[in-house]
């Protein structure tokens, strides 16, 4: 059995064939330098919380092949093409290729040579982090374009590195896919505690350095400020770009499996015979996650389906909570975030601890729910929201109180 791509969902589902004890060969094929590693902790080894080696990955029995792309698939004939010009044959093939970061239609976005001008970054990969943190240790002042999960999650690692850092950021406010307008400005000033300045509803529109009126405005072609709608310029020798993922499709997409945003695939996870995809590459009832849990779920699936464990499990889709702990930036969301005709809103704000809760209940269930700041009860809540149990008589007690079980421990 082959999988293509040696990130976190195909670390997972290795791990969980040698679980459910499968007697199939498996080999992983890594693009990356190392095996799989936890990439949603990238950034803290940026922070030094973390040391690239901590964040590898289990793969049960499966052997592991790195540094050698698959750079074509011929499913008819079940063989893959490594970049080293070697072909191997495969019985059942996983696609687990991940996403590539969006890169935004920016003037000056790339130097002399073609890739991305020397000072600008996009953070996936420990590759990645081991250019910024070269960088960051000269560099005197950082911008992040994006102000998602990634954007914050790389402004906050930036600033434990000391530099002063500032977000521009196109939306209303802060993660306003997970957060509502109180919550993002706990989040802002937090960050703004640590030093990272926030521009919200701001665009950027080109980076100096670039060929701006005709002229090269840096000799060296380094990145050295970054041009805003408004006419704002802000200064910064390291840039960082957080403005999205796009799924990691066109291997699928030229050996003419079925592609539109990710690679279709059906509750089976199949999306030809023979044939998977799984993680921030699969497409899955027109959704594409981006996040480590769906993917572990989906890796789960296959497991249990290609193992003989379960051969009828399918992959229905998911509730996903969306969580950030980065240091002091804190946050939990679920569900949905407005309010409307009878729903009840419960709020508890603290602005000197940083703290934000808010709940929304119809009669006694849950809809959804932020925490941010503190995070001691986000297990208790969202286990309650995923199972749709009642939030019983006392809800504001699930934003205050700890967990029943934690204080039986
Ligand atoms: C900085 C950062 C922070 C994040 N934080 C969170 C978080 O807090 N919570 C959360 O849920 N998610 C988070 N994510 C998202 C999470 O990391 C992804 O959802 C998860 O990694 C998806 O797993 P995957 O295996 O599908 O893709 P990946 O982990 O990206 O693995 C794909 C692998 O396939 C390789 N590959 C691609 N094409 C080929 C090829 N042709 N040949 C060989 N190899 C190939 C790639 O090089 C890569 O190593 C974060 C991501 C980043 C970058």
């Amino acid at each position: 059995m082959a999988v293509v791509g040696a990130g976190m969902a195909a670390a997972r589902f290795a791990q969980q064939l040698a679980e459910h004890g499968a007697d199939a060969e498996v080999t992983l094929y890594g693009g990356e330098p190392v095996g799989p590693y936890n990439r949603a902790l990238v950034a803290d080894v940026l922070t030094g919380l973390h040391r690239p080696a901590d964040l590898a990955l289990p793969t049960g029995e499966a052997r592991v092949r790195t540094g050698n792309e698959v750079v074509a698939l011929d499913v008819a004939g079940r063989t893959l093409r490594l970049a080293d010009g070697s072909e191997e044959p495969y019985d059942e093939l996983v696609l687990a290729t991940g996403a590539n970061p969006v890169l935004p239609p920016l003037r000056g976005l790339f130097g002399p040579r073609g890739g991305l001008r020397p000072g600008l970054h996009a953070l996936r990969s420990l590759a990645d982090c081991a250019r910024i943190a070269a960088d960051a240790a000269t560099a005197r002042r950082a911008v992040v374009i994006g102000g998602g999960v990634l954007g914050v999650s790389a402004a906050r690692a930036l600033a434990a590195c000391g530099l002063p850092v500032e977000i521009v950021h196109q939306g209303p406010h802060l993660l306003e896919r997970h957060l509502d307008e109180q919550a993002a400005a706990a989040v802002r000033d937090t960050l703004a505690g640590l030093g990272v300045t926030t521009y919200a509803g701001n665009r950027a529109r080109a980076l100096d350095g670039a060929e701006l009126d005709g002229a090269e405005l840096d000799g060296a072609g380094r990145v050295a400020g970054v041009r805003l709608a408004s006419g704002y310029r802000l200064d910064a020798d390291l840039v960082v770009l957080a403005c999205g993922v796009r799924p990691r499709t066109g291997l699928a997409h030229g050996a003419g499996l079925p592609v539109r945003y990710g690679v279709q695939v059906d509750d089976t996870l199949a999306c030809a015979p023979h044939t998977y995809a799984l993680g921030d590459c699969a497409e899955h009832r027109g959704i594409t996650h981006g996040l480590a849990a769906p993917a572990w779920e989906q890796a789960d699936v296959l497991a249990a389906r290609l193992s003989g464990a379960d051969p009828g499990a399918r992959f229905t889709g998911t509730r996903t909570l969306a969580r950030l702990s980065a240091g002091p930036v804190q946050y939990a969301a679920f569900g949905e975030h407005a309010a409307g005709p009878g729903v009840d809103v419960l709020r508890l704000g603290d602005a000197t601890r940083g703290t934000y809760k808010k709940l929304l209940l119809r009669g006694d269930r849950l809809l959804g729910g932020v925490l941010v700041g503190d995070l001691g009860t986000a297990g208790t809540l969202g286990r309650a929201w995923l199972d749709d149990r009642p939030a019983g008589p006392d809800p504001l007690s699930l934003l205050v109180a700890p967990p029943a079980y934690a204080v039986r421990q």
